[in-house]
């Protein structure tokens, strides 16, 4: 039996996770569930799965955890510290699925511990991957794509040298806005930016896609799984996401991993690998499909691949700082406080009068992530002032 935890148990990924482990009640026992303010589905999920702790983000939340957990048995705990102690606790398999850089302790947690990590937070990796790269080194754990591009990536390198690889082809859909204007982007609401044309996902990542901030994030969170330097990792427009990315080796053979746009297909990957397992989903059909379209992304109506690849670039803390002045930013969007077009020029804004000497530590990244976050709100002021 694979003793598993799941960060983020809640929300999109770590519900597609739930459904495929519940599946299999003889292959996986529950260690650790979390959330971050949802009691009520925290606490079902949890005596469904007969998890040993839910752990709820929210401090002021105990109480109310604790008695939706009453008479089960099952531990409940609140808190920051309470979610690192859960993920030091070990597992055989975790998933890192909480939104934002509020994953990142956590699953430094659980890489320190050990075991397999199934990382979908990506904004963790962002902000700390040469951190991250490095406990999971010193562990001897091992760290798996989940973000589906990553995963295709990790599928078509199969165990290859990266000396090998010509190129990563990193592909996009282009998100809800691909074909539309600055001026049109300008007026597009929270709603119309969350409606994805091909992923059901949460709407922190679904704005991301609609700024193409996603492919940014993905770029710098490749470089850091898949080190074949930034000019070898290139974004291409795909709207129909059945290929999830490519790989063109030295020879120009060109690897590519497809299938349906269904998070549980990555997920069931990680969550096997280095087996495989059956899942739900639907099977390609690329006769109904009919054709695979292609074009180069357009940075011009798109900054936010700018400024990630330049963030790239620049390394040390500068992705840490477009990450969290863009958490900031889409809750802002999200909030219905600032325009679509204002969480680019916000996170543009920030990178341009801040910087941070390059992190050692957690703590180092966490303090330029605050202070980013700080910038943000100064420039946020200004702008709805
Ligand atoms: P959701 O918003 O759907 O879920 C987020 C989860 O994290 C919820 O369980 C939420 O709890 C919890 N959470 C939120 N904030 C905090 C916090 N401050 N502290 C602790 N827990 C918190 O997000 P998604 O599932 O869409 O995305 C999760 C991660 O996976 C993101 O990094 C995203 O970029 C990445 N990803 C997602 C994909 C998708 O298809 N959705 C695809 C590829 C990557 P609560 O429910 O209580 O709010
Ligand atoms: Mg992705």
């Amino acid at each position: 039996m694979k003793r598993v935890s799941i960060f983020g148990a809640t929300g999109s990924v770590g519900l597609s996770t739930l459904d495929l482990v519940r599946r299999d009640p003889e292959a996986y026992g529950v260690v650790a569930l979390t959330a971050n303010s949802d009691v009520g589905s925290l606490a079902a999920l949890a005596r469904e799965t007969g998890a040993q702790v839910a752990v709820i983000g929210q401090e002021r939340l105990y109480g109310a955890l604790k008695a939706a957990l009453a008479g089960s048995g099952i531990e409940a705990a609140a808190g920051e510290e309470a979610l690192v102690e859960a993920a030091a606790r070990g597992a055989d398999w975790t998933m890192a699925s909480i939104v934002g850089c509020a994953g990142l302790k956590p699953t430094m947690a659980a890489l320190k511990a050990g075991g397999t990590v199934a990382l979908a937070n990506k904004e963790s990796l962002v902000s700390a991957g040469g951190l991250m790269m490095d406990a999971a080194r010193q562990s001897g754990a091992t760290l798996l794509p989940v973000d589906s591009e990553h995963n295709a990536i990790f599928q078509c390198l199969a165990g290859s040298s990266l000396d090998d690889v010509a190129r990563i082809i990193l592909t996009a859909s282009g998100g809800p806005f691909r074909t539309k204007s600055r001026a049109e982007m300008a007026a597009m609401t929270p709603a119309q930016a969350v409606a994805h044309p091909n992923w059901s996902m949460g709407a922190k990542i679904s704005v991301d896609s609609a700024t193409m901030m996603n492919k940014g994030l993905e770029l710098i969170e490749a470089a850091y799984l898949f080190p074949v330097g930034l000019d070898r990792i290139e974004i291409l427009v795909h709207p129909q996401s059945v290929i999830h990315s490519m790989v063109e080796y030295r020879d120009r053979s060109t690897l590519a991993q497809l299938g349906s746009p269904d998070m549980r297909i990555p997920i069931a990957h990680a969550l096997a690998w280095p087996q495989r397992i059956a899942t739900p989903c639907q099977p390609l059909d690329l006769a109904r499909i009919g054709r695979l379209d292609f074009e180069a992304p357009d940075m011009e109506r798109f900054p936010a691949l700018r400024l990630a690849r330049a963030a790239a670039g620049e390394g040390g803390a500068t992705p840490a700082i477009l990450n969290a002045a863009n958490e900031i930013a889409v809750a802002a969007f999200l909030d219905g406080r600032i325009g679509f077009l204002d969480i680019a020029m916000i996170v543009e804004d920030v990178l341009q009068r801040y910087g941070a000497p390059r992190p050692g530590t957690i703590d180092d990244v966490l303090a330029a992530d605050a202070e980013a976050r700080a910038q943000a709100g100064q420039v946020m002021e200004r702008l709805t002032a």
